[in-house]
């Protein structure tokens, strides 16, 4: 595939831009939009990233401080008011920044940056509040595990609710995504989010998705769709068991393969349909792997998402290469979706803010849309959809027995 036609396609330049990355233009870097991105990384340790629309709406984060290294395949430029994206060649796209959030330059009451407690990727806050995982300590950790992002003290549920107060306030945001590690207790962990998520729900008519490890009863996932969660990932990243047990060590030595399939197959009969979620990292193992990880999750009703990480795929990887990889995997994913009768909910495409991409581009009927309009104009359909998983949560949680807070 030539450099034209990766600029061309919005889907195959998200995936070059993550793979071999993007530099900036001596003038990009003096506009007010990325001297101020620059500013509040050095300033506050937070390692912010641009979030670009490219054409079609399409959504790709570049980590910012990664644009100032060295020679890049493409460089953002200043075009009038706004910017564009030049390949070698000379061809190149208009694309939009993102708005960087006003509530980056404010802190919590307790004095907290806020931008150390939560950051935006196409329409979701992403927050850690606790950044306690056990496979951590246990020296397990996932390989990608950006462990810099777990650096921190958790944070009070008072510092979490200003800080989603102040994202949805100034519109930077219409979802919330929250991520905990592992810990060994029958809950896996997600008893640690659980008051946040309760005065999250409690204060704000907003959905949330959650990335989690299995917990150890299934009690603990009917108890994760009743405190308010909408959307949860049990991310298996690989299907080859022997991958899996070398890039997580901790999800294959202390929780088990097997565990991750029993308890999505579990969440997708408790949360609604096409709300449970699973990565299978591209790059990571070979195609047809991958697809049997497809096949996998969709039979058990979850809807598998692809991310792109710079795992297994590098700077020298040849895109296109990496593109007609991708191309048969989209379709396959499209057939299993089909086949199983799925298909995501809004709140599942979360992932696709992380860079995930769009199968539209790679010849896949686009089950799954990255788009920043699908995320961020929606206030309506999240209206909807919010007021809709509040009757369905009503009508499908019992209340929880006396027993069952004896397992906890
Ligand atoms: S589960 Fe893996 S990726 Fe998540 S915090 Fe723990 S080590 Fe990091």
């Amino acid at each position: 595939m030539t450099e034209l036609a990766m600029i061309d396609n919005p889907g195959f330049l998200k995936l070059d831009l993550v793979i071999r990355g993007m530099k900036i233009s001596r003038d990009s870097l003096d506009s007010p939009e990325i001297s101020r991105a620059i500013r509040l990384s050095n300033e506050t340790g937070a390692a912010l990233e641009l979030n670009i629309i490219l054409p079609d709406e399409v959504i790709v984060n570049i980590p910012v401080l990664a644009c100032l290294a060295e020679e890049k395949p493409y460089t953002l430029v200043k075009k009038g008011d706004g910017f564009s994206i030049r390949a070698q060649s000379g061809e190149a796209v208009e694309v939009r920044l993102a708005p960087t959030p006003q509530y980056y330059d404010r802190k919590t009451t307790s004095g907290v940056p806020m931008v150390r407690i939560g950051r935006t990727y196409g329409g979701y806050l992403a927050l850690s509040p606790n950044p306690l995982c056990e496979f951590i300590e246990d020296d397990l950790a996932c390989h990608y595990c950006d462990l810099s992002t777990r650096d921190h003290r958790a944070w009070t549920v008072d510092e979490v609710l200003e800080t989603v107060d102040a994202a949805l306030s100034e519109g930077a945001a219409e979802y919330i995504c929250l991520n905990v590690g592992y810990t060994r207790s029958a809950d896996g962990g997600i008893a640690l989010l659980e008051p946040y998520i309760q005065a999250i729900k409690d204060r704000f008519d907003v959905q949330v998705c959650v990335q989690a490890q299995p917990p150890a009863v299934d009690h603990w996932i009917d108890s994760s769709y009743a405190m308010g969660i909408d959307s949860i990932a049990y991310n298996l990243e690989v299907y080859d068991p022997q991958i899996f047990e070398e890039i997580a060590p901790g999800k294959m030595r202390v929780v088990g393969r097997e565990r991750y399939f029993s308890a999505l197959k579990h969440a997708a009969k408790i949360f609604p349909s096409g709300a449970v979620v699973s990565n299978l990292i591209i790059g990571s193992e070979p195609v047809a792997s991958t697809m049997k990880g497809i096949d996998m999750l969709t039979a058990l009703g979850v809807i598998p998402t692809l991310p792109i990480y710079r795992l297994g795929l590098s700077a020298s990887t040849d895109a296109s290469t990496a593109a007609q990889t991708i191309e048969p995997i989209y379709r396959h994913l499209g057939e299993g979706l089909r086949r199983n009768r799925l298909s995501p909910t809004l709140i599942s495409h979360f992932n696709l803010a992380f860079n995930a991409i769009d199968g539209e581009y790679f010849g896949g009927e686009a089950p799954i849309r990255g788009r920043w309009e699908t995320v961020v104009k929606s206030k309506r359909g999240t209206r909807l959809a919010a007021n809709l998983s509040r009757v369905r949560r009503r009508l499908r949680v019992r209340p929880l027995d006396d027993d069952f807070s004896e397992d906890h």
